[in-house]
């Protein structure tokens, strides 16, 4: 939690986060830079990095894992293109940040995390935030959502070495999937859209992301 001194430097940092890091880099999506705008970095950020909440890297967010660069999460939202009445799966929730960017700019987000305390600690914060079009699942996401459903729009946030079958069969037709494809030390950002039951990939930077661990994923 932050408290009011703080509210006006993180404010500045933000707005300095949409300039230099989103706009100048091609973020032009208004509704992106909307969403980046009113979620505040810092609630996902733990004590010791607070002051780097909207530094453009990756931050450490416990059990190994991260928060991803603002960068990287502005651009997978605007690959997206995320359509309000839409509904969105998304896997690895992590800290609850790209999470909740989903959550303003659709109807409803499903999240699958791996390890039960980060997403208990992003139901808390979401929960705090008053962020309630959000459902939660703890388990393996490269087996897809637990119930049988499909998505117009898919975003994977952990590196996956292709996309897992689950996955590509819980893809509507036409529907968008974004996700980082490759080894577990470096990554393409890749856009799928599915035509005619196939994901047709177009390439849009190399990344780095951490492994997503799974039964359709990579070895722990
Ligand atoms: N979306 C996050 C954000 O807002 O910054 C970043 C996610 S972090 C880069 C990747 C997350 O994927 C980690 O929290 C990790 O525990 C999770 N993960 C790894 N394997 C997974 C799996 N099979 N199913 C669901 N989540 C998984």
């Amino acid at each position: 939690m932050v408290d009011y001194d703080q509210a006006g430097r993180f404010e500045y940092a933000r707005e300095t986060m949409i300039r230099q890091h989103l706009e100048a880099r091609g973020i032009t999506d208004p509704e992106v830079l909307e969403a980046m705008r009113a979620i505040r970095r810092e609630e996902f950020v733990t004590g010791k990095y607070l002051s780097e909440a909207y530094a453009d890297r990756p931050l450490p967010i416990g059990l190994g894992q991260t928060i991803s660069q603002p960068y990287i999460v502005a651009l997978m939202t605007q690959e997206l293109r995320l359509k309000p009445d839409g509904e969105a799966l998304e896997l690895g929730t992590g800290c609850g940040y790209q999470t909740a960017i989903l959550a303003r700019l659709c109807r409803r987000v499903y999240t699958i995390e791996r390890l039960g305390q980060l997403s208990e600690s992003a139901q808390a914060i979401l929960g705090r935030l008053g962020i309630e079009n959000v459902e939660y699942f703890v388990g393996d996401g490269s087996k897809g959502w637990p119930e049988k459903k499909e998505f117009d729009r898919i975003m994977i946030t952990a590196a996956v070495p292709q996309v897992p079958q689950p996955i590509a069969e819980q893809l509507k037709e036409d529907g968008l999937l974004v996700a980082p494809v490759g080894g577990d030390f470096a990554q393409d950002l890749i856009r799928y859209r599915k035509c005619e039951g196939r994901l047709q990939p177009s390439m849009i930077c190399g990344c780095r992301f951490v492994k997503l661990i799974g039964e359709h994923g990579f070895d722990e």
